[in-house]
């Protein structure tokens, strides 16, 4: 069983498993002070991430010359070294506990692919053995850089994108051949063995989970399954020797997929893991939510599935569940009504939360609302207009951050502007909470991020828009932590 460490006091620590809030800190020095003031008046320990596959990178790549990396690798423009410095640093003045988590290693071909993923567009491919190869390379780079900083308390590894999908599709022939070919028979028999009978799994509310893998069933998970697990095994493996001594939670993430991720299929890949002698403190599952949006499908389903995920996590490695894509249509709207309540009914209140684009989005929002003429409300015009110039040029030359979402949200644009010209620059359209993020990495020849200096410097000067941006961003951060009764969790 997952441990959990002793008496916590200020700065960074490795929580274990316990319920949390978990959220982004893109810009660190402008988020912290609400995040951290509500953390500390709940006296609740939290988590400050940044995502390794997309929003944070290695110092070396932030610092590169503009155009030797992606627009959207580490596009907060905020490095490991720093968001891990800061956090700890901010979090011990503070006197409020925090653990940093590494978020989302994600083993993917092409950042572009990240990124599409990242609007809700799957596409199907598999990775080449170079690919892969060059991408745990990189992630190698990134862990060295957490551990040499040293206060990482939480890796979260997204392999999603190496699972074999065709296996869905195979025939039940087909399936027992490539099992057979792919698998020693020792080994196979091993597996098998493990699955087969129907096991139950208690539940919060004196209920019971039941889930049946079928030897075929097993057989077919282990083809769709096996690079996903080995990979990550192997990152696993290489930060354990990176932090030497210092404890670490790891989340297993199998959310960024385009279907609910099965009740048995979280039992294999547990089970699995587990069987390599791998302990998993978080899992998270797609249940049902999309980035940036709110939850409006079947509040009773949605409880179903938690249920049921958080009932095999903690059944087969006493880990809790973590919800990703916990950010909701706006800063205010959580993530739709009823859906907390739901959470905490099928998890009996144990639970992590992750949330990050919705701390950008409530800083954008509160520039656009300024008076017209006023200093951050021309700040803020320049980034909606930087943001849509540089949208309406990928579409021009077909580049990589193209989906059919995006090319749908900007007809919407245009066609509300036509029937509206007042929602010109409207901070709520769509493309725009998609991609203000982008704003960030964008860089003048010398290699400035223009539009992030010109925010931080904006925010530090402005004493009146600090102190209510603050207000918001603590209160945004109470909402989540009394929504889910995450007060004082350790
Ligand atoms: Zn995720």
């Amino acid at each position: 069983m997952a441990s959990r460490p002793t008496k916590t006091k200020p700065g960074a620590a490795w929580l274990g498993v316990v319920k949390h809030p978990s959220t982004g800190i893109r810009i660190p020095e402008v988020f912290l002070p609400g995040i951290l003031a509500a953390y500390r008046k709940r006296n609740t320990a939290g988590e400050l991430s940044l995502s390794f596959g997309r929003e944070t990178a290695p110092e070396e790549v932030i610092r590169a010359r503009p155009g030797a990396w992606e627009i959207t690798r580490g596009h907060t423009g905020t490095s490991i070294r720093e968001y891990m410095t800061v956090g700890a640093r901010e979090a011990e003045k503070a006197g409020v506990t925090v653990e940093i988590e590494a978020d989302h290693l994600i083993i993917i071909g092409s950042q572009a692919a990240a990124l599409q993923r990242l609007a809700g567009h799957h596409v199907e491919s598999h990775i080449s053995p170079e690919e892969l190869e060059k991408s745990l390379d990189y992630y190698r780079m990134c862990i060295d850089e957490a551990a040499e900083v040293g206060v990482m308390g939480c890796l979260t590894i997204d392999a999603s994108d190496l699972y074999w999908m065709e296996a869905d599709r195979l025939s039940s022939a087909r399936v027992r051949r490539l099992f057979a070919e792919r698998y020693e028979p020792a080994q196979a028999r091993t597996l098998l063995g493990r699955y087969g009978e129907t096991l139950s799994f208690p539940a919060p509310g004196g209920k019971q989970v039941r889930v049946t893998l079928s030897e075929l069933q097993a057989m077919r998970l282990a083809l769709k399954f096996r690079d996903s697990l080995t990979v990550s095994a192997r990152i696993c493996q290489y930060c354990k020797r990176k932090l030497g001594r210092k404890p670490f939670s790891v989340e297993i993430a199998l959310d960024e997929t385009a279907e609910l991720t099965a009740p048995r299929e979280t039992l294999f890949y547990l089970t699995e893991w587990k069987a390599m002698g791998l302990l998993c403190h978080y899992l998270g599952p797609n249940v049902g939510f999309a980035k940036r949006v709110d939850y409006t499908g079947e509040l009773a389903a949605l409880e179903r599935r938690v249920r049921q995920q958080h009932a095999i996590a903690q059944g087969v490695c006493g880990a809790l569940l973590s919800i990703h894509s916990g950010d909701g249509s706006s800063p205010y709207s959580g993530k739709g009504e009823g859906v907390y309540e739901a959470i905490l009914a099928g998890t009996g209140g144990d639970v992590k939360f992750k949330i990050s684009d919705v701390y950008y989005e409530l800083l954008v929002d509160m520039l656009c609302a300024l008076p017209a003429g006023s200093e951050g409300r021309r700040l803020y015009e320049s980034i909606f207009d930087g943001v849509l110039k540089l949208l309406r040029d990928e579409l021009m030359r077909g580049g990589a951050l193209v989906t059919p979402l995006l090319v749908r949200q900007l007809e919407e644009y245009d066609r509300q502007i036509e029937r509206d010209p007042g929602r010109e620059r409207d901070s709520r359209a769509q493309f725009f909470r998609f991609n203000a993020y982008l704003a960030l990495n964008m860089r003048d020849k010398a290699g400035k991020r223009y539009f992030r200096d010109a925010l931080v410097n904006y925010v530090k000067e402005d004493r009146a828009f600090r102190a209510k941006f603050d207000d918001e961003a603590e209160a945004l951060m109470l909402r989540l932590i009394d929504g889910l009764n995450l007060a004082n969790n350790t």
